[in-house]
């Protein structure tokens, strides 16, 4: 490729709504344009490190058996009512009416229409088990599009689906499955792990997210510093609370007559209230009850707790209640102190969390709340099942080490989805007894330009990219600093189709630009090896070989090049 022939514009300013170096660069070096909110377009170079992160999911999937296929985008609605997620996806569903008022939507995931494409012509277990997967572009009406790439509402995702006839044949795929993504991220040269993680409206149980590690991720990963344990912030739970300290408590019954919610209580004991951590529903003999703690750095939004503190000593949830909040109950004794015999408690604790004096709970009684409250000390035979979220230095659950909580950019996740959407969408083969039965079935999805802005993420400096060799646009950057002195233009055009003999993967810098201009943008754009073609390549020969990712330079033969960048 000729630099001069090159559609990337490159600009000078980066737009102010690009918060993160992917979406900076990205903008800057001519690789995507916005095109509306969540939208972007593809230009050359970056199109071309999207179908090498393509190229190299196909590679893999193909070493797995699975077999590529496409469907379509626009997908009816008749599918989704059947399987019952035409209202519980939510308003993240692009829908549309066609002339004749048939209801439709922009594929946001596709388990629906797999499921129906191969049920009555998937039949025996003879054909099982069966992988298909496509690679498409993926609609999602986000609730805040932002940070470029990382979070758009078109995006290009592949996603995979598996077919068993059992559950022992669904973990074996789902391991396959597994390995291949770990193979693709490796290859893509990025730093990740391998979390669990929270099913989520998708369904199914087992199911692990791929991470890679990066400040600018939206999601948090608790990963322990002794063993192997790593866990989505949503999924891990902390080691249970200890037992009850044995230390005299002073917990004082006030009156709190205003408080319909913890912001209200909080302001009104003028305690500070800086996170809502997911509610704890323990039983009291028999009866349930709802803790609630408030600690750190998020605000006061959970909707479940607000509600639950204002029911207050008005009536202990139920299960049903808990369950429609999320929560799960658990079992706790009384209070040591002097408790109604009512049974329901609201736990406001400070700061510091769970062993320090301060909290607050509900008295179980109208207008009332008991301050000073030591869950520890004050609660007996706690038994959580779910419990806040884990800060950094809590105890692993599998080890007990600390934990580091780390931010990740989810470029992937695999699902044991079991027989969900083959019982709902009526997806039965025929099984060697003769008995018709529902697949086992897994789904596996990578974001395939998400994955292009979390490799910049990792791989970035304050000059531009550093892409890493299988996923840079093109590998080697010619650089000659005159092409207006026809003998260095001519060594380097030499050059250029030298290494075009062996790669595709190759620029020449014909721009009649300054040589700072081609540096600086040889390195926004990231080409991981840069040759330097200048005065000492008339005089003696040699050219300078820049590695972009380590800043090393080395002069060698001009004919020696070629191997140098191999
Ligand atoms: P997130 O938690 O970030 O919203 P998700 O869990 O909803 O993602 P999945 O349904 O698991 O996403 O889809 C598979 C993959 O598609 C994700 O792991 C992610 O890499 C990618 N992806 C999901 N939503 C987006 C998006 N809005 N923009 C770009 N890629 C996305
Ligand atoms: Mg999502
Ligand atoms: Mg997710
Ligand atoms: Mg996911």
């Amino acid at each position: 490729m000729l630099a001069s022939k090159l559609y990337s514009p490159t600009l000078r300013e980066i737009p102010s709504d690009a918060e993160i170096a992917s979406h900076q660069y990205m903008l800057k070096a001519g690789m995507i344009r916005k095109n509306g909110n969540g939208l972007y377009s593809f230009l050359p170079l970056g199109r071309r490190v999207e179908l090498k992160i393509e190229a190299i999911v196909r590679e893999e999937m193909d070493k797995t058996g699975a077999q590529e296929i496409m469907m379509p985008i626009v997908q009816p609605a008749e599918i989704w009512h059947e399987s019952g997620r035409w209202d519980a996806y939510g308003p993240e569903m692009f829908k549309l009416t066609d002339r004749h008022d048939n209801k439709y939507c922009l594929g946001p995931t596709h388990e629906e229409l797999i499921t129906t494409l191969v049920r009555n012509e998937l039949r025996s277990y003879k054909q099982l088990p069966l992988t298909l997967w496509q690679m498409q572009n993926k609609y999602r009406d986000e609730i805040r599009p932002r940070l470029g790439l990382m979070r758009s509402r078109e995006f290009v995702m592949k996603d995979g689906y598996s077919f068993d006839a059992d559950e022992a044949g669904l973990h074996q795929n789902y391991q396959i499955m597994y390995d291949a993504y770990t193979r693709v991220f490796t290859r893509c040269g990025l730093q990740f792990k391998q979390v669990e993680a929270d099913s989520g409206q998708i369904g199914g149980s087992h199911t692990h997210e791929f991470m890679a590690l990066a400040g600018a991720g939206e999601a948090e990963v608790v990963s322990c510093s002794q063993c192997d344990y790593a866990a989505d912030i949503e999924k891990a739970t902390p080691a249970p609370i200890e037992m009850a300290a044995e230390t005299p408590g002073n917990v004082e019954l006030i009156e709190t007559p205003h408080c319909a919610t913890i912001a209200d209580l909080a302001e009104f004991l003028q305690i500070p209230v800086e996170k809502t951590i997911k509610a704890v529903a323990f039983n009291i003999d028999g009866k349930k009850t709802v803790l609630c703690m408030v600690r750190g750095d998020h605000e006061v939004n959970d909707v479940a707790v607000q509600n639950f503190v204002g029911g207050n000593a008005i009536e202990p949830a139920t299960e049903e209640e808990l369950k429609a909040h999320g929560l799960q109950p658990g079992y706790m004794s009384p209070m040591d102190a002097d408790t109604p015999d009512n049974e329901t408690f609201f736990v406001l604790v400070d700061p510091t969390a769970m062993n320090v004096p301060n909290g607050v709970t509900g008295a179980n009684k109208l207008g009332y709340h008991y301050k000073n409250v030591n869950a520890k000390r004050d609660f007996k035979n706690v038994t959580v099942t779910t419990i806040r979220n884990m800060t950094e230095g809590d105890c692993c659950p599998k080890c007990g080490a600390p934990v580091n909580i780390m931010r990740g950019i989810e470029v992937g996740q695999v699902f044991e989805l079991g027989t969900k959407y083959s019982e709902s969408l009526q997806a039965t083969f025929l099984d060697q007894d003769g008995k018709a039965k529902p697949f086992y079935m897994g789904c596996y999805g990578i974001g395939v330009t998400r994955t292009m802005a979390a490799i910049i993420e990792q791989y970035h400096d304050e000059h531009g990219i550093m892409w890493p060799v299988a996923v840079a646009p093109y590998k080697i950057a010619v650089l000659p600093l005159n092409m207006k002195d026809e003998e260095m233009a001519s060594v380097a055009t030499d050059l250029y189709e030298t290494f075009l003999a062996q790669t595709p993967d190759v620029v020449l810098d014909d721009r009649k630009e300054r040589a700072g201009v081609k540096f600086n943008d040889a390195d926004l754009i990231g080409y991981p090896v840069q040759v330097v073609v200048g005065k000492d390549t008339k005089t003696n020969g040699t050219v300078e070989v820049k590695v972009r990712r380590t800043g090393v330079k080395e002069i060698v033969p001009k004919e020696q090049a070629v191997a140098r960048v191999q």
